[in-house]
């Protein structure tokens, strides 16, 4: 982030808005109608937060940033009727939501090694968005065919995924649901981090936690950690590191796991991989038909950076997002 002298947050906001934004990126996440009947909201100066939102055209749209310099902006599902303050999400007909995933490192506060918590954030942990949403988007894919998948980074703490795909556009919450849960390995009652069995999970999802969490898991962690994950001895975990990244490596060996395990042990492993190094999806913001969520190519107030598109999520750090006092140099 930009250190030093820089002009208050509203100020570099006003500038921002009126002179360098353009809705280019938000126009590319959404799958039809991006103004009409579609619900906005927003967080206006002094902590105003506002909903049912439309507006007509574009145009009328950037004037409402220009003037009310907003501090978040959220874009929500479309309508059969523009919404106003006096014809509300309540009184009219649901028509359609782009499906939206939502990747936020605090979810992993219970299993992130560095000492980060909360918004924090630091290369190490990060590591573990980048995988979560290659296992993601992989399964989106692949799984489920979808074509149009669109990542961003929010500007805060984490990604959304926004699925452009014309047949999602009208799941209902139950088809939402489906498509979360499918993926979710991990459930948390009450804070226990539980881990679905193995054998219940579908096999393609089960050989791509093979090839991806599990070897990420054996690679990229403390040995330590492994072994106090796993309760196995250090020696017994050197050789299933030493196996992992022979495989990794590629043609050595045939399988990440080899058959010198003991019983149940294999299955103690790949549980332990999926608690530290499988995706947690927010379940609430997919299933939520009539959700804002943030617009790409505004500005995440709390951090002053701007939300936006990126080409390769595996690869993206926070760092190289653009800030707004950047934005208006
Ligand atoms: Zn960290």
């Amino acid at each position: 982030m930009t250190e030093g002298k820089q002009i208050p947050l509203l100020q570099a906001l006003r500038e921002y808005y009126n002179t360098h934004f353009s809705l280019d990126q938000y126009e590319q996440v959404v799958a039809t109608q991006p103004y009409g009947n579609r619900e906005f909201g927003f967080l206006l100066p002094g902590n105003v937060f506002i909903r049912n939102r439309s507006f007509h055209s574009k145009q009328i749209l950037l004037e409402y940033f220009q003037v009310n310099v907003p501090l978040s902006a959220y874009a929500g599902a479309v309508y059969d009727q523009p919404l106003s303050p006096t014809l509300r999400i309540q009184n009219v007909q649901w028509m359609g939501h782009e499906l939206v995933f939502d990747l936020d490192i605090n979810e992993y506060d219970s299993v992130r090694v560095c000492g980060c918590k909360g918004r924090e954030y630091c290369h190490q942990c990060w590591e573990l968005i980048q995988e979560a949403a290659e296992v993601m988007d992989e399964t989106l894919a692949e799984d489920f065919g979808y074509k149009e998948r669109i990542w961003v980074f929010t500007g805060g703490r984490g990604l959304h995924c926004w699925v452009k795909d014309e047949k999602t556009f009208s799941y209902s919450p139950r088809q939402r649901d489906a498509v979360v849960s499918y993926m979710q390995m991990i459930h948390d009652p009450k804070g226990q981090q539980r881990v679905d069995s193995l054998p219940s999970a579908p096999k393609l999802l089960v050989s791509r936690i093979y090839s991806k969490t599990l070897i990420s898991f054996l690679t990229r962690m403390d040995e330590k950690v492994i072994a106090k994950a796993t309760e196995m001895s250090k020696q017994r975990v050197r050789r299933l590191v030493k196996e992992a990244k022979e495989y990794q490596e590629g043609t050595k060996l045939s399988k990440p796991l080899g058959n010198w395990l003991k019983k149940g042990e294999e299955e103690r492993i790949l549980k332990a991989a999926i608690l530290y190094r499988y995706p947690r999806i927010d379940h609430k913001v997919s299933i939520d038909i009539r959700r804002v969520v943030r617009m790409p190519g505004t500005v995440h107030s709390s951090t002053g950076l701007i939300s936006e598109i990126i080409s390769n999520p595996t690869e993206f750090y926070p760092d190289d997002a653009m800030s707004v006092w950047e934005a208006i140099k």
